[in-house]
C-alpha cells in the first residue's frame, strides 16, 4: 500500500508558513510519544509535539485498550523512568476501586490528564487535530516536516525529529526503508476495543470463551473466532450481586486490515463495530453474570497491533529474545512474551499463536536488552523512532509493541535527542551512548548493564 506508483498524480505547490522551529520534533502522543517529549523538555529541550486526536495517551485512549502490560519481569520494574511515574500517578489519582481491584486497567480520563500535566510541567509543547502529513528531505536528513492542523497546512524545522506515530508515518514520509508484515505480507490482526456496563463484576475476571462453539453453530458469529472474548474490569461493582461493573473489551478480531490505507481502516472499523454487536449477543445469551451487559461506546479507532518495522541501524531479533542479550549501548530491557495474534483465521494461524504465546516467555527476573541503534533510522541523520514501530523482527514487534516497552524506547529516544541538541552535530548515528546513558540513569531507567562510574 505503500506504492502507489500507479495512480495518476497532479503537481500540488503552496507557500506555507514555518509555524515553529524547536529542538525536538515528536510525531504522535501515545506511551511512546509522551515519554519522549517528557524527557526532552526535562532535559531543558524546546519540544513540540502534533498528535492528530485530541488527546496525549495513544492507543490507550484512542484505541480505548483497556489494560497495561507488565511494567516489570517479576523482579525488576523495567518501565523505570517515565513509565513508573505514570503508573504511580495514575494509581495515586485513580478513585479507590481503581486501586484496589484493577491495579492495571487504565483508567483513559485519568490517563489523558496525567499526560497533560506531565508535559506542561516539564515545558513541552503539544497541539491536537494535527497530523504529520509529509518530511522534506535534503542532503539525508529532515529539514522540516509539514503538518496538517484546523487552519491548513504548516512547516515545523527541528534539530531532531521522533517518529512516535506507531505506524511510522513519519519516517514513511521521510523515505525511510520499513519492513511490513509475514511472509505473505500480512499483519496481525485488529481489534476494535469498546467500553461494557451491566456486568456482575465477578463475572469480569477473565475471558470467558466456554460457550463459543454453541454460539457459533447458533450463528451469533459471522466469524469464527476462536480467539479470547476477553473483558478487563474497568471499575469494581459496589456490592456484591449488583451488575454495576464497568469493563474494557479486547475482544475478537477484524483480519485483513492494512493500517497504513484510510479505505482498510475505514472497512476494519465498520466491520469492527458490526462484530461488537455480535459480541454483545454472545454475552447476554451465553455467559452468566453478562445477562445485562451493554455496549456504552467502541474505540474511535481500530485496534491495531502491527505496522511498519523502521529499518534502524540494528534490528532485534528473536535471537535477542532467547539468548536474553545485553548490548553496550542498551537504553533498557523488556521481557513481555511473544504474542503474534494470528494474521489469519483458520485453525493453523490460531495454534501457531497459542504456541508462541505460550511457547515463548522469560522466567521471573529475565528481560532482553534494547539496543540504541534500533531506535536510530538508517539512512537518515536526525530521525529516531519509539513505540510500536522500532526495528525488530515480528517475534520482537510482539513483545516490545505493549504500553509499558513504548514508554521505555519513548524515554530513550527524548534523551538521545536533548544530547544530541548539545552537541555540535545531530547525526543520531553518531550519538554519544555513553551520556544518554548516563542521562537515563538520572531519568531513573533500568539499565544494570551501563557502567556507572561517571553517571
Ligand atoms: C487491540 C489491542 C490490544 C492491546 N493490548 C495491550 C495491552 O493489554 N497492554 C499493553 O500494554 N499494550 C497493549 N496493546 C499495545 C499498545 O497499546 C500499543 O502497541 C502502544 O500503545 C503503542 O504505543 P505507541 O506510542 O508506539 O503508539 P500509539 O499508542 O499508537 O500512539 C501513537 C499516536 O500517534 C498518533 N499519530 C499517528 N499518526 C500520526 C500522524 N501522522 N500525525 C500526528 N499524530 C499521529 C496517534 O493518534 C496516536 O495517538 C494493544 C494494542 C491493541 C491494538
Amino acid at each position: 500500500m505503500d506504492n502507489h506508483s500507479e495512480e495518476q498524480t497532479v503537481r500540488y505547490q503552496k507557500n506555507i508558513p514555518v509555524r515553529k522551529e524547536t529542538d525536538v520534533f515528536v510525531a504522535g502522543g501515545g506511551p511512546a510519544g509522551v515519554a519522549a517529549a517528557v524527557a526532552a523538555a526535562r532535559a531543558g529541550r524546546r519540544v513540540f509535539l502534533v498528535e492528530q486526536f485530541p488527546a496525549l495517551g495513544g492507543a490507550a485512549v484512542n484505541m480505548l485498550v483497556p489494560g497495561f502490560m507488565t511494567f516489570g519481569d517479576g523482579v525488576h520494574f523495567l518501565a523505570d523512568g517515565i513509565g513508573r511515574e505514570i503508573r504511580d500517578r495514575i494509581r495515586a489519582a485513580a478513585p479507590e476501586r481503581f486501586a484496589k481491584y484493577c491495579p492495571d486497567s487504565i483508567p483513559a480520563e485519568i490517563l489523558k490528564n496525567i499526560c497533560d500535566d506531565l508535559l506542561q510541567e516539564a515545558g513541552a509543547e503539544f497541539v491536537f487535530y494535527t497530523s504529520v502529513v509529509d518530511a522534506a528531505v535534503s542532503d539525508g536528513a529532515i529539514e522540516y516536516v509539514v503538518c496538517a492542523g484546523k487552519s491548513g497546512l504548516f512547516a515545523v524545522k527541528a534539530s531532531v525529529y521522533i517518529d512516535c506515530t506507531g505506524d511510522g508515518e513519519l519516517s514513511f514520509f521521510a523515505g525511510a526503508e520499513s519492513e511490513y508484515g509475514d511472509e505473505t505480507g500480512r499483519v496481525m490482526a485488529a481489534t476494535l476495543c469498546g467500553v461494557w456496563s451491566g456486568m456482575e463484576d465477578s463475572a469480569v475476571s477473565g475471558p470467558d470463551r466456554s460457550r463459543l462453539e454453541e454460539a457459533f453453530r447458533d450463528g451469533v458469529f459471522q466469524n469464527e473466532d476462536r480467539h479470547l472474548p476477553g473483558m478487563w474490569r474497568l471499575l469494581a461493582q459496589s456490592a456484591p450481586g449488583v451488575p454495576d461493573g464497568v469493563a474494557g473489551s479486547n475482544a475478537g478480531h477484524v483480519y485483513d486490515v492494512d493500517p497504513r490505507d484510510s479505505e482498510s481502516l475505514t472497512r476494519g472499523i465498520v466491520r469492527g463495530r458490526r462484530q461488537l454487536q455480535e459480541y454483545r449477543t454472545y454475552y447476554r445469551r451465553y455467559v452468566s453474570g453478562y445477562e445485562n451487559a451493554e455496549l456504552i461506546a467502541s474505540a474511535p479507532y481500530l485496534g491495531i497491533r502491527e505496522g511498519r518495522r523502521v529499518v534502524c541501524d540494528y534490528r532485534l531479533t528473536l535471537e535477542d529474545f532467547l539468548h536474553r542479550s545485553v548490548f553496550p549501548d542498551e537504553i533498557g530491557r523488556y521481557c513481555y512474551n511473544i504474542d503474534i495474534h494470528s494474521p489469519t483465521n483458520d485453525a493453523t494461524g490460531y495454534e501457531k499463536f497459542i504456541t508462541e504465546h505460550t511457547g515463548y516467555r522469560l522466567n521471573a527476573g529475565e528481560s532482553y536488552g534494547i539496543p540504541y541503534r534500533s531506535l536510530a533510522v538508517k539512512g537518515l541523520k536526525n530521525l529516531l523512532v519509539a513505540g510500536k514501530c522500532v526495528c525488530t523482527d515480528r517475534y520482537m514487534q510482539s513483545s516490545l509493541r505493549v504500553m509499558p516497552g513504548c514508554y521505555i524506547t519513548g524515554q530513550a529516544a527524548g534523551t538521545a535527542a536533548a544530547v544530541l541538541c548539545g552537541q555540535q552535530e545531530t547525526d543520531v548515528h553518531r550519538a554519544d551512548v555513553r551520556e544518554i546513558q548516563k542521562r537515563l540513569l538520572q531519568l531513573g531507567a533500568y539499565l544494570p548493564n551501563a557502567r556507572r562510574e561517571d553517571t
